[in-house]
């Protein structure tokens, strides 16, 4: 009876475990690995255990860091059942489908300059049809019911508060006469956020395995951040210039626009247009309208008798690329939401190119960078950024709000852990080395709790003593 760390060890994305308990395997999650190129590269390699002894895999969240995998497990002839909660699901059915989309692009744009070389083509990682089919094994579950996977592991989704239809997933993992629990905390929310509820409190565990993406950093409170978004709207009104948000197309955004909707006035947003330019985040958000019951009580109040979009008087969604490219001739007064999150790719990255030279425009920055990627160099305070081949010079304005991060600050960390009783072993995964480490130090010193940092193919028996 193990769990074996295969993603998200050491790192932040390419969340992947193994659970193993008397015959029978499980993943729990299956994501991509998104940063660098030589780290994504990584997804097209063989996985790391028997696609045919895998009895089932078990999803957190549909954010693909977690979800973009399961198409090529799939691809790769994996036949079983995928567990995900009901909006979950939902979300990936447009999830993995834009992803697939993606690489499709990709691949096809890689094959021109092969073709043009006289080499062979690639494959894309997976397509379409690979999406809808393994859209197809997907059996969905409500919160706080319990049920069995195999018949040696149950299982219980609880809200992770991080992202609609996000787990925390509680494991009942069963050897002869011996049960041991697991909880994996998926991603974990950031407490009192608007739009979500907060994350459950889970209380007994004999192992647990959190993440730790902001392992070593707190998030300011929601009023000084609603006064931080104010200062930056107060600053661009008087720049004249536009306003570009890198957003998660799932979360974020919709995150966003009840915080534009309710901060309306204070927040001088008449004199502004606000684009949604993401056909993604559009169709996210109308997951989020079909799924009001899992939001909080004052998400639920504000769009329960209007849609997402009437909330807000002036804010368009723009779908087609022609609709996002009529954005690009606004110099002044425009409000951009746009992904992909970290500027890797996705529509971001043309406005980025008309705005991010000019003095006038502000960036702000509200979710996790990875390591490598364009907006982590925006954040730390990169001079040139290269798109589409050009070095375009930074003078827009570079600002970060880590309060309206998806993620727990390092106090809601410890204090989600200390809720268990009796400090059950700890293992943090979802994070980069650093964070880690101060978190560590951090658990060790408050709660004197056995604390260890996983590294890609460490493996816990649940039923022995564990070395740390
Ligand atoms: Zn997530
Ligand atoms: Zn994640």
């Amino acid at each position: 009876m193990y769990v074996q760390c295969l993603g998200a060890a050491g790192r932040v994305t390419g969340s992947c475990h193994l659970v193993q308990a008397g015959d029978h395997r499980i993943l729990l999650d299956c994501g991509l690995i998104q940063g660098r190129r030589k780290d994504e590269d990584l997804n097209y390699d063989d996985f790391p255990f028997d696609l045919g002894r895998i009895d089932a895999v078990v999803l957190s969240h549909a954010h693909i860091d977690h979800s973009g995998r399961i198409p090529l497990l799939v691809k790769r002839g994996y036949t079983g059942p995928v567990y995900a909660q009901d909006a979950t699901a939902q979300l990936c059915d447009i999830m993995l489908r834009d992803s697939a989309s993606i690489h499709e692009h990709a691949a096809e744009r890689i094959n021109r300059k092969r073709e043009a070389a006289g080499e062979e083509p690639i494959e894309p990682l997976y397509t379409a049809a690979d999406a809808d089919m393994a859209m197809k094994q997907f059996r969905t579950m409500r919160y706080h019911q319990k049920f069995d996977v195999t018949p040696s592991i149950r299982v219980r989704f609880r809200d992770a508060g991080h992202i609609l239809g996000s787990a925390i997933v509680e494991l009942w993992l069963t050897e002869g006469s011996e049960t041991r629990k697991l909880v994996f905390s998926g991603d974990l929310g950031h407490a009192d956020a608007p739009v979500l509820r907060n994350p459950d409190t889970v209380t007994t565990a004999d192992l647990v395995l959190m993440e730790s993406t902001y392992g070593d950093r707190g998030h300011r409170s929601w009023d000084e951040t609603r006064a931080e978004v104010e200062a930056i709207a107060e600053l661009a009104s008087r720049g004249k210039g536009n306003i570009l948000i890198p957003a998660f197309s799932v979360g974020r955004s919709q995150l966003l626009l009840y915080w534009m909707a309710r901060n309306f006035d204070e927040a001088g947003l008449k004199n502004w247009q606000i684009f949604l330019d993401s056909p993604l985040a559009i169709n996210a958000t109308s997951v989020y309208e079909q799924n009001l019951k899992l939001l909080d009580k004052d998400a639920q109040d504000l769009w329960s008798n209007r849609s997402i979009q009437d909330s807000l008087p002036n804010l368009q969604f723009t779908r087609t690329p022609d609709e996002s490219r009529a954005i690009h001739l606004i110099e002044s007064g425009a409000i951009i939401i746009a992904g992909s999150g970290m500027c890797t790719g996705g529509r971001i990255r043309h406005h980025l190119q008309h705005n991010l030279g000019r003095k006038a425009c502000n960036i702000i920055i509200i979710g996790y960078q990875a390591a490598g990627t364009p907006g982590r160099q925006l954040v730390e305070g990169a001079e040139t950024l290269k798109i589409f081949g050009d070095e375009i010079p930074v003078r827009a304005a570079i600002h970060t709000i880590g309060g309206l991060s998806a993620h727990a600050g390092q106090r809601a960390l410890v204090n989600w852990y200390d809720q268990f009783e009796q400090r059950p072993p700890l293992v943090l995964v979802h994070g980069e080395p650093d964070a880690q480490l101060v978190l560590q130090g951090v658990i060790r010193d408050e709660l004197a709790a056995p604390v260890h940092i996983a590294a890609e193919g460490d493996q816990f028996n649940l039923l022995q003593p564990l070395p740390f």
